[in-house]
């Protein structure tokens, strides 16, 4: 892997370290358990664990799960899945709604101290009375109710004796605040919804910046990374935890430092989606093939496409940190895996498309074997006894009828050499009943095994093929954009933009056999064609189904 990138969150870190602020440093990845994990996800994961482990600290996985109607149990262990796929390991598993309790009694705490009262106000009413950025807020008619009375609803809240909707607690602070953030936000709405891990044991729920801060507090967490989006919440966030009174948090810390919350960009790729209901469409409605469809950037899809987690690291490192967001280029994450794959993938030949090619001169029932190394740059990868016949197949594209002057490939009367193994010139075409190529019929030249040739004559073009005796039977599918737009969330109908050839299918490709010998975790470079690995779904020993994950160079370039 790349080493450790330094950025300004790292420096912050080291800083509070140096100083003596921190004895070690805490951070947390708090996904809500609402969807699945995608690319953007991976730079938080990698950011926070990331963090703890190069600087010798602590990081939880913490499922950030309030919102009831929304979450589940299957998210819960996609997301534990992909994060421990990705090779990171959490000091503590972690839920918001195990803190139920706990939140429970600080809001109570708040109420006490006259800074927190239930409102009647609708949704609609409150967005009036909210003011706007240039004008004050104006006061609930209910914001100055008895600290006894805000008790007693906040206590009938829970107890299930009012409908949704029509009390909420809000904190009390300031409705002319310019922080519009700070105008008495809700910290609790009421919800009759069976909640996945709490079952119906509330009907109160609390929102997101009541419960991000005092879990972050109760863990011990020293930096609390969020994205941009959250930079105007860091005031409440802030607010909250200097009104409640932690005494211990959960790590037996007593009078601990106020964990600090830091802002960072989010980071997005062009021709991709990451917004979860417009995903929850493509899904729902059949454009992809479920949540780990590999043209998706869920990190589901990518592990089935065949990214690899050192890839997925690498591609965090290099879009690095900062404070603003960012679109980054499909080339950056495409160069990742490339990079990945070319020192680690086993060589292998597998024709897409096939052509049979019979070789006239050459007996009929010889089969010989060409010795060929696994890598050409590693040794330590071995060799392989590669079988060579009378009949091979070669990729389609690799001949022409009327091949253009600068076509160094196979076409009537030329000659080709066959990858590790011998010359072979181009006789006969046959064709099929509809008049298409079927066949080419070959001579081979018995002295130009082994990429000799005696008689010192150039043969330009050099070319991949599989013996059709041994050949093994693959459906293979090539993928590409799934958009044809780099930013397709941003259009009004974003279906319209998907790209028609994003899924390209090869149902009759032949691979040499000895990929029947690897394991299915095991990806190859198929020999000028790109990188590829066996379909997690779909993949069986006698019904193989490989993927692209990603050609061999840039074919992207604009
Ligand atoms: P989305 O709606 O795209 O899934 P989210 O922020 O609602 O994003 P969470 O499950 O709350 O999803 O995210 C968990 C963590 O991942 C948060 O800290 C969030 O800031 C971070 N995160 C999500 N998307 C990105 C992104 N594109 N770039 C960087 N960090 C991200
Ligand atoms: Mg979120
Ligand atoms: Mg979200």
């Amino acid at each position: 892997s790349k080493p450790t990138p330094n950025h300004f969150i790292r420096s912050i870190a080291k800083n509070d370290l140096a100083n003596g602020k921190h004895e070690y440093i805490y951070t947390r990845f708090p996904p809500e358990p609402n969807g699945y994990l995608h690319l953007g996800h991976a730079k938080s994961i990698c950011l926070n664990f990331g963090l703890a482990q190069d600087l010798g600290g602590k990081c939880n996985l913490r499922f950030d799960d309030t919102n009831p109607e929304k979450e589940n149990v299957e998210f819960v262990e996609s997301i534990r899945d992909t994060v421990e796929w990705l090779g990171f390991e959490w000091s503590k598993l972690c839920y918001a709604s195990d803190y139920y309790d706990h939140l429970y009694n600080y809001a109570l705490e708040l109420i006490d101290k006259g800074l927190a009262y239930v409102d009647e106000l609708n949704p609609e009413q409150m967005r009036e009375y909210r003011g706007a950025l240039t004008e004050p807020g104006k006061d609930s008619p209910f914001r100055d109710r008895s600290i006894a009375d805000n008790r007693d609803l906040f206590e009938r809240m829970r107890a299930g004796e009012f409908a949704e909707g029509e009390y909420t607690l809000r904190a009390k602070i300031d409705m002319s605040a310019p922080n519009i953030v700070m105008r008495d936000p809700i910290l609790y709405r009421i919800r009759y919804a069976h909640h996945y891990r709490a079952g119906d044991r509330w009907c109160i729920y609390p929102m997101y910046d009541f419960t991000h801060c005092i879990s972050d507090a109760l863990e011990g967490i020293t930096h609390s990374l969020c994205t941009l989006e959250f930079q105007d919440n860091r005031e409440l966030y802030d607010w909250i935890l200097s009104n409640i009174t932690l005494e211990e948090n959960l790590v037996g810390e007593r009078g601990k430092l106020m964990p600090k919350q830091i802002e960072f960009g989010r980071s997005n790729l062009e021709y991709t989606m990451a917004s979860k209901r417009k995903l929850i469409q493509l899904v729902n409605e059949g454009h992809v093939d479920g949540w780990d469809d590999p043209r998706l950037t869920t990190l589901v899809g990518l592990r089935r496409r065949g990214y690899t987690p050192e890839s997925i690291r690498d591609f965090c490192a290099e879009i690095g940190v900062t404070k603003r967001d960012s679109t980054i280029d499909m080339a950056v994450l495409e160069n990742a895996i490339r990079h990945n794959l070319e020192a680690s993938a086993k060589r292998v030949f597998g024709v897409l498309d096939p052509l049979k090619l019979i070789i006239t001169n050459y007996p009929e029932d010889q089969t010989e074997f060409f010795t060929v190394k696994n890598h050409p740059k590693d040794d330590s990868m071995g060799t392989r006894d590669l079988p060579f016949g009378r009949e091979i197949y070669i990729e389609r594209d690799d001949f022409m009828l009327e091949p253009p002057a600068k076509f160094f490939r196979l076409g009537p009367g030329r000659e080709v050499r066959l990858r590790y193994g011998y010359a072979v010139t181009c006789n006969d075409v046959i064709y099929d009943a509809d008049g298409n190529v079927s066949e080419l019929h070959c001579s081979y030249d018995p002295l130009t095994a082994k990429g000799q040739t005696p008689d010192g004559r150039k043969i330009k073009g050099i070319i991949h093929w599989v013996s059709a005796a041994q050949a093994v039977d693959a459906e293979v599918r090539v993928y590409d954009r799934l958009f044809t737009e780099p930013n397709p969330a941003g259009a009004d109908d974003f279906i319209a933009l998907l790209n028609p050839e994003s899924l390209r299918v090869y149902p009759h490709a032949k691979l040499e056999p000895s990929v029947l010998n690897a394991d299915t975790q095991d990806r190859f470079q198929f020999e000028r064609v790109g990188y590829f690995c066996f379909d997690s779904e779909d993949h069986r020993a006698d019904n193989v189904v490989m993927n692209r994950t990603v050609s061999l160079r840039d074919t992207w370039a604009k």
